[in-house]
């Protein structure tokens, strides 16, 4: 169960209607629910309980509002950022900096530097040139860089091409076969911590087997190491697990996904590190939306809502699916096209798709929209930034302010020379 849910004629996000939240912030917004993010975030590590040492990174370019952080560092989860700004958004919401993992193939000479000034726990290195970089910032400022070296162990996820990361042919981490030759030249840098292997395989993964399978490589990889008198104390399997997107969708839940790793892992003698982002904010948002209004179409009715590509890019970006849902259903189903008002054909949300009735001015919800959804907003044909809500039982508010255009045309100028 979620906790959006019809409560006398409405939907509700825990005790608070959405026609309120609409009323008030207006709409597009996003819609998180705390309860939801809290279950979840226990469920997971419930779900690794079977495991002796445990860390758990929330993968912040997921959700990064501070109020998700923040809620996310009291149920002590630590962060996987990708970028100087996601960790300094993981610090200002109270995660410990030795909690913080540092991943991504670009991280630049100053956030290299700006994250061993901050006292980061880990750095996934992704090349043996970012290594050699790392080990040469940490030297000069005197301090040694705790880190893993982030393997693409040529699996195929079985996910959209363009959420797949553990193929031969994707930029991530180093290549499987090179990545034993490359962890010993880089263990015998100084300024180097190097103190064990990571691999993330891909984004909403709906089968265990090409997990469980990079993670029995990994495994032997970390085994070829020691034997040749390597330390290797520390396995990152990063995240991905996927979430249901359609009501009905029969997917591997945490605890299925924690029992694959406990069998894989029980040999291992290691920290095992986890940085889950979809499986916990995926289900605990929607995005709250308004319809402008139902246009006669060749085959069928184009409903056009408030929400738009910029708001929501999942569906233009991967082809992705979000159930939608009237606010006041009144039972009655049409099937139409739902479509944003932007000025690309890919601002399709469905097409052909049975939905509740709905007209102009009614309130509706795309559903699972808490992960990689407010985060990828822009504002493409000047639209306003969305801004984010979160509800507590039956409290709530107003976690990231809506950015006006006339905000964005403000922090614009015309040259002199243009005049
Ligand atoms: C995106 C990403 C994650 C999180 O992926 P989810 O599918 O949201 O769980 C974890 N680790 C790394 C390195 C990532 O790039």
């Amino acid at each position: 169960m979620d906790h959006f849910q019809i409560i006398g004629g409405a939907m509700n996000a825990e005790h608070v209607p959405l026609p309120d939240i609409a009323r008030a912030v207006g709409t597009p917004v996003y819609v998180y629910s705390r309860a939801t993010l809290s279950r979840h975030a226990q469920v997971f590590r419930q779900a690794l309980a079977a495991l002796p040492k445990v860390h758990i990174a929330f993968a912040v370019k997921s959700n990064p509002n501070l109020a998700v952080l923040r809620l996310l560092a009291k149920e002590g989860y630590g962060a996987d950022v990708v970028s100087e700004g996601e960790m300094n958004r993981a610090l200002a919401a109270g995660m410990a900096p030795g909690d913080v993992v540092f991943s991504g193939v670009g991280k630049t000479a100053r956030e290299l530097a700006a994250a061993l000034k901050a006292g980061i726990g880990q750095f996934n290195l992704e090349s043996e040139e970012e290594g050699v970089e790392l080990a040469q910032i940490a030297a000069s400022m005197g301090v040694v860089a705790t880190c893993t070296l982030r393997v693409n162990p040529d699996v195929d996820a079985g996910t959209h091409a363009k959420i797949s990361t553990g193929k031969a042919e994707n930029k991530f981490g180093v290549a499987y076969d090179v990545a034993g030759a490359i962890y010993t030249r880089l263990s015998a840098l100084p300024g180097l911590n190097l103190r064990g292997l990571a691999v993330h395989i891909g984004s909403q993964i709906t089968d265990l087997e090409p997990s469980r399978q990079a993670f029995v490589k990994m495994g032997a990889l970390m085994a070829g190491l020691r034997e040749q008198g390597q330390r290797v104390t520390h396995m990152d399997l990063g995240g991905g697990l996927g979430v249901p997107y359609k009501a009905g969708d029969m997917l591997p839940t945490p605890a299925d996904y924690g029992a694959m790793v406990a069998e894989v892992a029980k040999d291992w003698d290691a920290t095992v590190m986890f940085e889950p982002g979809r499986v916990i904010t995926g289900n605990a948002g929607v995005l709250v939306t308004q319809v402008v209004r139902v246009k006669q179409g060749s085959a069928r009715p184009w409903v056009v809502v408030d929400a738009a590509m910029n708001d929501l890019a999942r569906p233009a970006m991967y082809d992705a699916w979000h159930d939608f849902a009237a606010v006041q259903p009144t039972g009655d189903m049409i099937e139409a096209n739902i479509v944003g008002p932007i000025c690309e054909s890919s601002d399709t949300f469905a097409m052909a798709r049975t939905i509740d009735a709905v007209q102009a001015g009614d309130l509706a919800v795309f559903r699972t929209a808490g992960a990689y959804g407010a985060t990828m907003a822009n504002t493409y044909n000047s639209r306003a930034l969305v801004p984010e809500v979160m509800v507590d039982g039956d409290k709530w508010a107003i976690v990231a302010n809506r950015i006006e255009p006339a905000a964005i045309l403000a922090a614009e100028q015309v040259p002199d020379w243009l005049d």
